[in-house]
């Protein structure tokens, strides 16, 4: 059987690794990028500087081919014939398969701002991206981050490790925004300022300034930042082109059932690419997760997908952040157990979901506490009963 994947991502590696270990089985991925594979969320590591570019790779590209991936790299996919069974690539080569792989993962959303074309404006993805930005940096002395997420935070922590001053605008008004509620984003907001960013709140970057080149940043609540590089990290959108073109179902991402298959017959989907039950996650275990699940589905096994509660980790700006699942009761079927220590150190919070008699942890959000994060972790994915006084004295630290 020949299997083609699209995309060197964490998807794509994974199912590619997992498809070779089984005999009769031909593997051959297709990626525009130079690079061989590297774990995307080390990109801002390097970029930071605690982390050498040559351990950003996990393996030299010829790890891969002893194991039986035949890997391409700088081969940008151009288009899908799905009635032929055939991938074209942009310089025209046609690569027949059996059964294909779409994982082309997702890229920066970039905001309409004025002037957002100027040099010294980046997004971040890719380790060409971090290499540019690296490069750009080096003459600037202050940076503006558009985005107060996860991504946005280590971005920001980045150009601060390069020597930049740094000022992060947020849309919403609080950091962080999906992954906290309004008291764990005011303990990171302190954190983050006690280390010298400057943080603005329910703003946008409206127009970049300069001849040519980035001299600073005007934000719709009427200030300008002063800032010789702008990094934008305002989310992402799927890679969803090439399946849009080929026409198969696509609805922002590509739609794929819980066995990860798409509307056209013999091509699945894995990662961020990929539309399950109304979402793409845009996070690394369940693009690992929905690829295995592909995998056992292209190699005719009857595995089935389901929505993991999203993890989240940021431990870059001196405080450990962890959220997942539910953070907000959405409803009368959930309740919240939170607690703050005197010193708005450590925050913990449990979100309990109403079962018939019992209940269960939905989610949880953590800060500084480690240990209470990776039991919650787990006690989330084993779906484990918890009581009410259960919650209160976790949060409470007894
Ligand atoms: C800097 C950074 C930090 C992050 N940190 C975290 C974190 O801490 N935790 C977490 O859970 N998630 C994190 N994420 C998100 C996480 O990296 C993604 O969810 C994950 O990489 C998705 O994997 P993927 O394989 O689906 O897609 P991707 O990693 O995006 O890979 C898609 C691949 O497809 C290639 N491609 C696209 N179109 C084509 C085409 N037409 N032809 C050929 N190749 C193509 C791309 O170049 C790319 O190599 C981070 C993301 C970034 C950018």
């Amino acid at each position: 059987m020949k299997c083609v994947i699209i995309g060197s991502g964490v998807a794509g590696m994974t199912a590619a690794l997992d498809l070779v270990k089984v005999e009769g089985v031909e593997v051959d991925l297709y990626t525009d990028e130079v690079h061989p594979y590297y774990y995307r969320p080390q990109v801002t590591n390097f970029l930071a500087g605690v982390m050498p570019l040559e351990r950003v790779f996990l393996h030299p590209l010829s790890w891969y081919e002893e194991r039986g991936v035949r890997m391409h790299l700088d081969s940008p996919v151009a288009r899908l014939e799905p009635d032929q069974k055939r991938i074209i690539l942009e310089d025209g080569t046609a690569v027949a398969y059996d059964k294909l792989l779409l994982t082309t993962g997702s890229c920066p959303f970039v905001p309409p701002i004025e002037g957002v074309q100027k040099a010294g404006v980046f997004t971040i993805r890719t380790l060409a991206d971090a290499l540019a930005i690296k490069d750009f940096a080096a003459n600037c002395t202050q940076g503006l981050v558009v985005g107060g997420g996860l991504l946005g935070l280590e971005a920001a922590r980045a150009l601060k490790g390069m020597g930049l001053e740094v000022t992060i605008v947020e849309f919403m008004p609080r950091l962080m925004p999906v992954q906290l509620d309004t008291e764990g984003a005011a303990i990171l907001q302190g954190f983050v300022e006690a280390q010298g960013y400057h943080v603005f709140l329910g703003a946008a970057a409206k127009a970049v300034l300069g001849e040519g080149k980035v001299e600073g940043v005007t934000l719709s609540t009427g200030e300008t930042v002063p800032a010789q590089i702008m990094i934008v990290a305002a989310g992402v959108r799927p890679n969803s082109r090439l399946a849009q073109e080929a026409g198969l179902s696509v609805d922002r991402g590509v739609l794929v059932d819980e066995r990860m298959q798409t509307s056209a017959p013999d091509i699945y989907a894995a990662g961020d690419v990929a539309r399950f039950e109304g979402i793409c996650w845009a996070i690394v275990p369940t693009a690992q997760a929905q690829a295995r699940i592909a995998v056992a589905n292209i190699l005719g096994q009857d595995a089935r997908y389901e929505n993991l509660a999203p993890v989240t980790a940021l431990k870059v700006v001196g405080i450990e952040v962890n959220s997942m699942g539910v953070i907000n009761p959405p409803d009368a079927s959930c309740e919240a157990f939170q607690y703050t220590t005197a010193d708005a150190s450590v925050y913990r919070k449990i979100v309990l979901r109403y079962e018939g008699h019992s209940s269960v942890i939905a989610g949880a959000i953590t800060i500084n506490d480690k240990l209470l994060a990776k039991k919650l972790g787990a006690l989330i994915e084993q779906r484990a009963p918890m009581t009410p006084a259960e919650a209160q004295g976790l949060v409470e630290g007894k």
